[in-house]
């Protein structure tokens, strides 16, 4: 079976950007029969960009509650936290010893952390922790623990899973070449073409550190607040509009089907106004999520069953994957000898 995984930072709240992108898709693929699903909370990647541990452990639980109140079944696919697989942090430290520092320079979280200093005239590496230029190490972790052959992504990330083909092979051909034995599966970037990325309500796209969110759960008057608030041009009613410029269009493109999309697309041209137009974005995401947003905020009441879940899916994937695993890289790297 392809072994497919998709983790999701827990550095606030998940939002609509998170569930189009990353959750809608993941959920309606791990029906497929061919397919094992990996959900995960990547949690350790949440420690790079928040250092709030109230934040980090709350959205931790949303994050949770929003895979299970989107149809997530536990029992049937992956579902865990990634700090409650410690083997995790253990492999990393294993490629860590394998990966060319080179190409982490060149990764473009890091390379945006220093470019951004060089603006600012600071030093290269001013403010930048050894976590953010070690990021791309820990997500290979992540995938080559299991074997992952298939991992969806956005464009931006196409060059992390790279580096860990990379690290992986860079580990096989050390390790494996002697006994032929291939220790990591050379994982794929998977890029979602129909998925866009959505702008978040500063025309930015939509992301947790950026604090431009429209939280996927937000209560429904709050969602029809934030709405009336994303950025728009001054075009006034009657004025034809451009849908494809139009954030409100792209939002609106992610929660409809091809024939809603064109009705709406024609409407921007006949020069619907943007009170009307945001309404209509506002109803069409309401009906798409309200049921589910009742499951979200019966399973928020319930944190212990929350967390019981997480502990057991970590507990079955360590017995079954992860430590059958470590125990073989250590003897491979030789900290063991097993005989
Ligand atoms: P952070 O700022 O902490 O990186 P984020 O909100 O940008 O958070 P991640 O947790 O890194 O998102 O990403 C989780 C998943 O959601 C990924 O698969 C990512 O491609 C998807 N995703 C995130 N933001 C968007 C967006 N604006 N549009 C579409 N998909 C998105």
């Amino acid at each position: 079976r392809t072994r497919v995984l998709t983790g999701i930072t827990t550095s606030g709240t998940p939002h609509l950007g998170n569930y189009a992108g990353a959750i809608r898709p993941a959920v309606a693929a791990s029906r497929a029969a061919d397919v094992e699903s990996f959900y995960f909370l990547a949690d350790y990647h949440a420690l790079i960009k928040v250092q709030d541990p109230a934040r980090v452990q709350r959205s931790t639980l949303e994050i949770a509650a929003t895979w299970l109140a989107c149809g997530l079944e536990p029992d049937k696919v992956w579902f865990y936290r990634q700090s409650d697989i410690p083997e995790t942090t253990e492999l990393m430290w294993l490629l860590t010893c394998v990966a060319g520092k080179g190409i982490l320079n060149r990764a473009h979280a890091y390379k945006a952390a220093v470019d951004k200093n060089r603006e600012a005239g600071e030093d290269d590496d001013a403010a930048v922790t050894a976590g953010l230029f070690m990021y791309p190490v820990l997500m290979a972790a992540d995938i080559l623990l299991f074997n992952a052959n298939k991992v969806p992504v956005g464009r931006d990330q196409i060059q992390h899973i790279e580096m860990a083909r990379d690290f992986g092979q860079r580990f096989n051909h050390l390790y494996g070449e002697a006994t032929g034995r291939e220790y990591f599966v050379l994982p794929e970037a998977h890029i979602e073409e129909q998925v866009a990325t959505l702008p978040g309500l500063d025309g930015r796209k939509m992301s947790k550190s950026y604090d431009n969110t429209i939280p996927l759960f937000a209560p429904r008057e709050q969602l029809r607040k934030l709405i009336a608030g994303i950025v728009t041009d001054s075009r006034a009613p009657g004025e034809a509009k451009d849908a494809d410029g139009s954030h409100v269009f792209q939002l609106y493109q992610a929660f409809s089907t091809d024939a809603e999309a064109a009705a709406m697309r024609q409407a921007f041209a006949d020069g619907i106004g943007w009170g009307d137009a945001k309404q209509a974005l506002f109803e069409r995401i309401d009906a798409e999520i309200a049921p589910q947003r009742e499951q979200y905020e019966a399973l928020m009441a319930r944190p212990a069953d929350i967390e019981a879940i997480l502990r057991d899916g970590a507990q079955r994937l360590r017995t079954r994957y992860a430590t059958p695993l470590m125990a073989e890289l250590r003897e491979a790297v030789g900290l063991r000898d097993l005989g």
